[in-house]
């Protein structure tokens, strides 16, 4: 049985530049001071939580980091997750420190399979570089890692070759994120966005890539009616949300399981479909902009045998920030 999850955000602020950005939304509330992330990590022991996520922005730009994750650990903290873009990681003398803090698990976000379309996303010239070394590092310590994905238009085409790349470095686990749409200044960014209907059948290929190399491919906010029937699993689906509770600069839930539902809505053609209790399906600000002509219920396939074999190993410690 796994204890309760606090995830907390150090910082909205990043060293990379992405233009589907999932926390520009947010990006105006102020940085909490560390005494206040502190008292937050209290309160989540003294709740049951004996597992800690840093959220992003990328919190490897506040130098606490190191002195909270070994505050946490000896609190009883028993997994401390750091969501990253990789890039710090690929200073040796940095991972190595932040391993010795008792940072136990690395939720790494990666773009491309090559340079060019990661940097592009990224924003910044020489991140792959940068968040490649990091994996590979990352793998020579055998440090727990799952990389995510945010699907978007410029790399949509190129997941399959995506992990072929992290397979070559190293990489065991990869999650592809459905990008939530956001609003910023009240307009909607929509440039880098895709449709789910051009870019499903690339993740389908990607997880039957994953698959063929001996990877975990996972999704996360994508509706199961897109998803071959091997792949309608993982933490996504079978996580119990409810353990999971949120210290965010504008906010604060005790539970995620309510909040998932709002912020991922059933729709109307999702009524007669056979998954609609366990499916994921995809953000409102997606639904809100594209409509939901895409969902297809599902028959009796929706809780295949699959689930239930993916249920049978199927992590409750390394899923992705809400
Ligand atoms: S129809 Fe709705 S509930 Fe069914 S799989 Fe698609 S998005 Fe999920």
């Amino acid at each position: 049985m796994s204890g309760r999850r606090l995830l907390v955000r150090l910082t909205t602020r990043c060293n990379s530049a992405c233009q589907h950005c999932t926390i520009a939304d947010i990006a105006h509330h102020p940085e909490p001071r560390v005494e206040e992330v502190w008292a937050e990590i209290v309160r989540g022991r003294r709740d049951g939580c004996t597992e800690l996520v840093f959220m992003r922005g990328e919190a490897t730009l506040r130098r606490e980091l190191l002195s909270l994750t070994r505050k946490a650990r000896r609190l009883g903290y028993a997994h401390i997750q750091l969501q990253t873009n990789g890039r710090m990681l690929a200073y040796e003398e940095y991972l190595d420190r932040l391993l010795e803090a008792g940072m136990t698990y690395f939720e790494v976000s990666f773009f491309g399979d090559e340079a060019a379309v990661h940097d592009a996303i990224d924003g910044c010239p020489g991140a792959f570089e940068q968040a490649s070394a990091g994996l590979r590092h990352l793998a020579r310590r055998g440090a727990g890692c799952l990389v995510t994905v945010p699907v978007v238009r410029a790399n949509h085409q190129r997941l399959p070759a995506l992990v072929d790349t992290l397979h070559g470095l190293g990489v065991g686990r990869v999650q592809f994120n459905w990008t939530r749409p956001v609003q910023v200044d009240g307009r909607w960014v929509t440039g880098p966005l895709v449709r789910l209907a051009a870019a499903t059948p690339f993740i389908r290929e990607a997880l039957a890539r994953a698959r063929a190399l001996g990877m975990r491919g996972e999704t996360e906010a994508v509706p199961l009616c897109h998803l071959a029937a091997e792949d309608r699993g993982g933490a996504d689906v079978l996580e119990d949300f409810s353990r999971h509770q949120v210290a965010d600069v504008h906010r604060r839930e005790a539970s995620m399981a309510a909040h998932r539902r709002v912020s991922r809505p059933l729709a109307p053609s999702c009524t007669g479909c056979s998954a609609r209790e366990i499916c994921p399906t995809t953000w409102a600000a997606y639904q809100e902009l594209f409509g939901t002509d895409e969902f297809v219920p599902l028959g009796d396939v929706g809780t295949s045998g699959a689930l239930a074999d993916v249920g049978a190993t199927g992590g409750a410690l390394d899923l992705g920030a809400p």
